[in-house]
């Protein structure tokens, strides 16, 4: 019955989402695959207290049918972070969305702003968990590289010009998935005036954007918005739990009017019980106490990352220097196949795992990169699974 099946699915095609992690069960593996937060650093006794206390607080209601904008008062707590931590001075709770984690918000945004073929930039590479969304929509993709800074600028202004109908951008700008790299101050201020100029909308993903090691965090893109073009999307899962599945995002009101008609025809409403209890969770706990400590953690092995970065890999492969966010991006010379090397040599050799490049570009054609996680594992791991990933990039080198 495939015939009968929408042609955006593409039935001959995996998910991009498929197979990522490859499997691997030797006692010494050491997966730096994950994009997922340590489980030892969960708040699990605080929210469970919150999700009991949602319960008791409305009786047989909790588990009624709500509304699709969940509680306002938690949209009242987000505006005030909005404000406060994102300064985004004017956002107020009406301008406050939960989604069904990030990745939702991601999927409403595309379903909102993407007809078959309309064009649209992403970052080379960029979040395979956005491509998956934006490929059901069938838009054509026009890449800008990544540098230290984020965004190449000056390209996406030569791409703007040669293609005025681009519309829309999608950018993960605090801590990227997977490239590790922060848009500077100078390029948010950029985007936003080339977003005036060649009329498109921008998607600023930042669900890292809390989790800063080292440095000082920079105003969101959000915050320079002067049109309504810039749409601010954070989520629960890195910083609280990525069970929740919820996710907030942040935009003009003509913006959130549609997109809850889409969120009503996707899944009618909020997961309200689990709205509620994170109400009660940030009611009654600081959220940025929690950060602070996972940021204690997660900068010990931010910096065992760094440190073998610089011990183990040989001449030639250059890795960039994550402040925060979970990942850094490993490049490799162009003679080394990462997805071959992976399957070939470092799962079954070494019994060590990363994502290939390949997966992160819209149209798979690089592959000489790859992704490591590095929150995922003790400083041991992170020393131990390094120093045999540089080994092996250094035998591939000299053969
Ligand atoms: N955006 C980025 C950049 C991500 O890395 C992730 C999770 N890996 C998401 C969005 C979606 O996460 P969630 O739906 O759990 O909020």
């Amino acid at each position: 019955m495939e015939n009968l099946f929408a042609d955006r699915v593409h039935p001959e095609t995996a998910s991009r989402l498929a197979g990522l992690f490859p499997v691997m069960d030797y006692d010494d593996a050491i997966k730096f695959t994950a994009g997922a937060p340590a489980e030892n650093l969960f708040p699990s006794d605080e929210m469970k207290q919150a999700y009991l206390a949602a319960m008791a607080a409305e009786g047989d209601h909790t588990f009624q049918y709500h509304t699709v904008e969940g509680p306002y008062e938690l949209r009242e707590r987000l505006a005030k972070r909005a404000r406060e931590r994102m300064k985004i001075t004017d956002a107020k709770p009406e301008n406050v969305m939960l989604t069904a984690g990030g990745q939702q918000g991601i999927d409403l945004v595309a379903k909102l702003l993407l007809n078959k073929g309309d064009a649209m930039v992403v970052e080379a590479p960029t979040y395979v968990g956005a491509l998956a969304s934006f490929d059901m929509y069938e838009p054509t993709y026009y890449e800008v590289n990544l540098e230290a800074d984020g965004m190449a600028i000056d390209q996406l202004e030569t791409l703007l010009r040669a293609h005025p109908d681009i519309k829309f951008l999608y950018t993960v700008a605090d801590f990227h998935n997977p490239g590790g790299v922060t848009l500077s101050l100078a390029k948010r201020q950029r985007l936003v005036e080339l977003a005036n100029q060649y009329d498109f909308m921008i998607l600023e993903d930042t669900p890292y954007r809390d989790l800063r090691y080292v440095g000082e965090s920079l105003p969101t893109i959000k915050s320079f918005d002067t049109e309504g073009r810039v749409i601010f999307l954070s989520s629960f899962s890195k910083v609280l739990m990525p069970a929740l599945r919820l996710g907030w995002l942040v935009a003009d009101e003509k913006v959130l009017k549609q997109l809850y008609k889409l969120k009503e025809g996707a899944d009618l409403e909020v997961p309200n019980l689990t709205a509620a209890a994170v109400n009660n969770f940030l009611a009654n706990n600081s959220l940025d106490d929690h950060i602070a400590k996972l940021n204690q953690e997660y900068l010990i092995r931010q910096q065992a990352m760094l440190k073998a970065i610089a011990t183990y890999m040989p001449e030639g492969v250059t890795a960039t220097k994550p402040e925060g966010g979970f990942f850094t991006w490993v490049t490799v010379p162009e003679s080394i196949n990462t997805t071959d090397l992976l399957y070939n040599e470092a799962t079954p050799n070494q019994h060590i795992a990363y994502v290939p490049s390949k997966n992160f570009y819209a149209y798979k054609d690089h592959t000489n990169g790859m992704r490591l996680n590095f929150t995922g594992l003790t400083p041991a791991q992170i020393d131990d699974g390094m120093k045999r990933l540089g080994t092996l990039l250094a035998d591939r080198l000299t053969k």
